[in-house]
């Protein structure tokens, strides 16, 4: 089978690869082809074989909102990893970036040119291309503050820039189809967001965040309410359906303690939704992706 990816420059392949190992829950079965794509240039040839193979796909980023069951899990999870970043326009700054960087990477490199206002992402543990499809956010801030445009490739129409405004983004929400990979942005940054320093963000999130593998808050908080909140007062805290347990500290986090399965975090999640619908009449949703592949 691998014989089909013979000559596409810009990926690397792996078969059979343990998708705990990357997995910041570190749950995750075998998944058939995990194609990690270096260069976009190899993205038509790579729609081409997911046609010709009627094979099933799931875009990757670096995991840290992704819960995968356990097994051989058929078909390929494509990770994007293009990480170039490059200034367009000094004031206001502009910065087009690939998808493949982490957030954390993408702050630091902004720090060094003395470009200030994602600061309060420094932290969230995913890729940019993660952090854009999810809208991920921290202390009042998200991703789409700062996009001005985003480069995808669909794997039915190909390459695409789309506005900020052709996209719709929510809470811990984004409208981009199941079949569109991000590929890059352009950010605008504005100097005047800065309001603490890197350090300061971080010594927040340690102070409010546990720590141990997890894929950060499980649930998205209801209208105005705290989903942590609701969770520790339905009397959750510490939890647990075998090694999944949830935290004593923040009780949206699911913590895997040693050895917990997917099937522990799935039914621990179904118990919390239980509880907490009955106690209060609030259905939590997740956020984190649940996937079926
Ligand atoms: C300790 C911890 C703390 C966290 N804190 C926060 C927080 O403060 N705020 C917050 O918002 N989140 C937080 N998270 C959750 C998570 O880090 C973010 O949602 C992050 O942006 C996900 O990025 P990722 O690269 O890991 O994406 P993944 O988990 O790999 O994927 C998430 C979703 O994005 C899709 N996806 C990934 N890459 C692409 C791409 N290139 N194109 C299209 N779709 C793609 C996947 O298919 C999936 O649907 C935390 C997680 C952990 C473990």
């Amino acid at each position: 089978m691998r014989e089909i990816f013979k000559g596409i420059k810009g990926v690397l392949i792996e078969e059979n690869f343990p998708l705990s190992k990357i997995s910041s829950i570190g749950i995750g079965g075998k998944i058939r082809y995990l194609i990690k794509i270096k260069n976009k240039n190899s993205l038509p040839f790579v729609k081409e074989i997911v046609e010709k193979e009627k094979m099933k796909y799931v875009f990757i980023g670096k995991l840290t909102n992704m819960l995968f069951p356990e097994g051989l899990l058929e078909g390929m999870a494509i990770q994007y990893q293009e990480a170039y970043f490059e200034q367009l326009e000094k004031d206001p700054p502009i910065i087009k970036v690939g998808a493949g960087i982490s957030l954390t990477n993408l702050i630091l490199k902004l720090q060094n040119l003395s470009i200030y206002g994602l600061e309060p992402l420094i932290g969230i543990p995913g890729s940019l291309g993660g952090a854009i499809k999810m809208n991920a956010g921290a202390f009042g801030v998200s991703i789409s503050d700062f996009l001005s445009e985003i480069e995808v490739f669909s794997f039915k129409e190909g390459f695409k820039i789309l506005k900020k405004e052709e996209v719709n983004f929510g809470y811990r929400y984004s409208s981009f189809k199941d079949e569109e990979l991000i590929v890059g942005a352009i950010l605008i940054v504005k100097k005047e967001n800065q309001k603490y320093l890197i350090e300061e963000y971080l010594k927040k999130r340690n102070e409010k965040f546990p720590k141990g593998k997890s894929l950060g808050c499980v649930f998205k908080n209801p209208n105005n309410l705290s989903a942590g909140k609701l969770i520790e007062k339905a009397g959750l805290k510490n939890f647990n359906v075998g090694d999944a347990v949830i935290s004593d500290k923040h009780a949206n986090f699911i913590i895997n303690r040693k050895k917990a399965r997917f099937l522990d975090v799935y039914e621990l999640i179904q118990i919390v939704k239980e509880r907490v619908y009955k106690k209060f009449g609030v259905l939590l949703e997740e956020e984190i992706k649940i996937v079926d592949i």
